[in-house]
């Protein structure tokens, strides 16, 4: 397939923000792709070149993407640069100037074939001299691009695609194409996916051997599984009518969530709940891990937490997340903040699946399996049977510095179900029996300039709770407390690539923000309590026809979560769920139920001076 098709349909995307669209075009490119294509035009399409969780990385820099640029047009780098300062965006320089060029080769005879292994092969130089040699490897696929193809060769290179093709559209995309659009088929090839976190593996076996085929998938070591998710409630009670009366209670710890994979020949790789592979920041855990578990090849789950050096008690999450991104530095603060993996699942023991057996043989697995040691440990477990034993066993997790309880069926069905979030887990934790002010991960959709002293950068931002019926990011809340001003310009640092000058697509919000941010960051906020505004979109009309729900008195709680993709923010539902549960307390107690309609949210000017949530709440 010529990639100049490609490029055709990624111009269609762009001028799209409905899914339905969306998801067409993305079904015709599939059916029209050849088998041996395919799986490399949904990678491209993602801004990929292999699975996210292999974490490859083209590693190009604009100042590289303008050389390259300049030598397939011929003009000086210092000509893109100054092109691109006034356009804003470097592929459309890219497609300017290559218009204007003297004498094209074979235009529109690139194949998607070429652009890939030509990517990759940028991904693959290493070493000295590599940013020259990844000049010209660019810089000869441009020599061949039509000036469409250029725009998109550019934007991909820097990782600005920005055609909005998200997982969910392709799985809908891809049940279009093999599964005539039919419900059961898009569960089946959700399903396949979330086994093997691949969507183009899944559309290999799909072109070659059909729905069926997707049975024949396997978990497989080194290939990490997308996670099981817990739902909430609003009380012990509740978690225990919802599981039938018995469940059994573990600790809820709160640290980095951790799928470890173990293969038979003693390698270790650890993989975030994200899927991003992060192993080599915690390189004290692959050999504790080897001396562990008894059986290889084995996959188990666990929650990686900060312990006291001196006394082996449970530290705070912060601590923990020191540890991350930092390349230099991994043995110093593998000292200064140690870390155990707390075990909680196994999904493969010795070779075999587990996947399918109910969570009570999973955990007597997990307990034969792993011989616990200082650096991994077994989540703490305990069958509960009445509201009085979950109280007891609540307050003694909190007590040892856990986040809450995680109750777990007993029943039959209680199999591990990737990527699903159900009742078969229910997280409870210790903010929902202080006060109503359970935090929420909004992701950041949009930011707003900022007045006085923040005059000239962001000073607020737009966050957007997820929808994944819809694959939509919804808006709940404008945020501008809780920064201080080195935060606020790391803020705009990190936010500064996804920038762009119109409403990302599946981004919804009656607001507009100064600059549009596409959904990749995730924040972590508190606020006064939950209410019904005509400007937000999350949840809406659930309550009141045109009405959505908006958080009061937005604060940010210092964590930027890092660990989480824009799909694993708050959902709307929760949101819904939340603002239920609130008003049902607030009916109960002796305070005033929300107002029904506050208006949007607290006016910027005051929301920047850091407002308090009002007395009693
Ligand atoms: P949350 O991030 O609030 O949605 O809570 C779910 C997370 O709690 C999981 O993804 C795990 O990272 C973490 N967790 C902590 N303890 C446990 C446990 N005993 N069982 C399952 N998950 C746990």
């Amino acid at each position: 397939m010529r990639f100049r098709e490609l490029a055709e349909r990624y111009e269609e995307l762009e001028r799209t923000t409905k899914r339905l669209e969306m998801r067409a075009t993305i079904a015709r490119a599939v059916r029209e792709a050849p088998r041996a294509d395919l799986a490399k035009l949904l990678y491209l399409s993602q801004g990929l070149l292999r699975p996210e969780y292999e974490g490859v990385e083209l590693g190009v820099a604009d100042s590289l993407a303008r050389r390259a640029i300049a030598i397939a047009a011929g003009v000086s780098p210092e000509e893109v640069g100054r092109r691109a300062q006034a356009s804003g965006d470097l592929g459309r320089t890219a497609e300017e100037l290559l218009r204007d060029r003297p004498k094209p080769l074979d235009p529109g005879e690139l194949s998607i074939d070429e652009v890939y292994d030509g990517f990759l092969g940028i991904a693959r130089t290493h070493g000295p001299g590599s940013t020259d040699a990844k000049v010209d490897r660019l810089a000869s696929l441009l020599a061949r691009a039509t000036p469409l193809e250029a725009r998109y060769l550019i934007r991909f290179a820097l990782g600005t695609l920005r055609v909005g093709v998200r997982e969910m559209t392709i799985l809908d995309a891809l049940s279009e194409a093999f599964g005539a659009g039919d419900p059961a088929a898009r569960e089946q090839i959700e399903d396949a996916f979330n086994l093997t976190s691949d969507i183009g593996l899944v559309a290999e076996v799909l072109a070659e051997r059909g729905l069926s085929g997707l049975r024949e998938l396997r978990l497989t070591v080194g290939r990490p599984v997308r996670p099981m998710l817990a739902e909430r409630a609003r009380s012990l009670e509740e978690i225990l009518t919802r599981m039938g009366g018995r469940a059994a209670f573990e600790f809820k710890y709160d640290g980095l969530r951790v799928q470890a994979h173990l293969a038979a020949d003693g390698s270790v790789r650890l993989f975030s709940r994200r899927l991003e592979e992060i192993g080599p920041q915690f390189p004290e855990l692959a050999p504790a891990l080897v001396a562990s578990v008894r059986q290889r090849p084995s996959i188990i789950e666990g929650e990686c937490i900060p312990v006291d050096p001196e006394t082996g008690e449970m530290r705070p999450f912060q601590e923990v997340s020191r540890r991350r991104g930092r390349k230099h530095e991994v043995t110093r603060l593998a000292e200064e903040v140690p870390v155990v993996l707390v075990v909680f699942d196994v999904l493969l023991a010795g070779g075999e699946s587990l996947l399918a057996e109910p969570m009570p043989k999973r955990r007597a697995a997990l307990e034969s399996l792993v011989r616990p040691a200082e650096r991994v440990q077994l989540a703490v477990h305990r069958p509960v049977a009445s509201p009085e034993e979950a109280a007891a066993f609540f307050d003694e997790a909190v007590a040892a510095g856990a986040e809450g309880i995680m109750a777990k069926s007993l029943a039959p069905e209680s199999v591990y179900r990737p990527g699903a979030r159900g009742f078969w887990w229910i997280k409870y934790k210790r903010e929902y029996v202080a006060n109503l002010d359970d935090s929420i991960d909004g992701v950041v959709v949009g930011g707003f300039y900022g007045r006085g002293r923040r005059a000239g950068r962001f000073g607020s931002y737009l966050l957007a709770a997820y929808n994944p019926t819809a694959d939509r990011f919804e808006s709940f809340t404008r945020v501008g407390s809780g920064f201080d001003d080195r935060m606020l310009e790391r803020l705009a640092e990190r936010l500064r690539p996804w920038e762009v000058d119109e409403r990302p697509p599946g981004v919804d919000t009656g607001l507009a923000p100064d600059r549009w941010i596409r959904p990749q960051l995730v924040l972590e906020v508190k606020g006064a309590e939950l209410t019904l505004s005509p400007v937000h979109r999350a949840a809406e009309g659930r309550f009141r026809p045109g009405a959505g729900l908006a958080l009061r008195f937005p604060r940010f709680t210092g964590r930027l979560r890092d660990d989480k993709g824009p799909t694993d923010a708050t959902t709307s539902d929760e949101l819904a769920e939340m603002y239920a549960r609130q008003a049902r307390t607030l009916s109960k107690s002796t305070a005033a139920p929300p107002p029904p309609d506050e208006g949007p949210e607290a006016p910027s000017s005051a929301s920047e001076r850091g407002p308090r949530a009002p007395k009693g709440v």
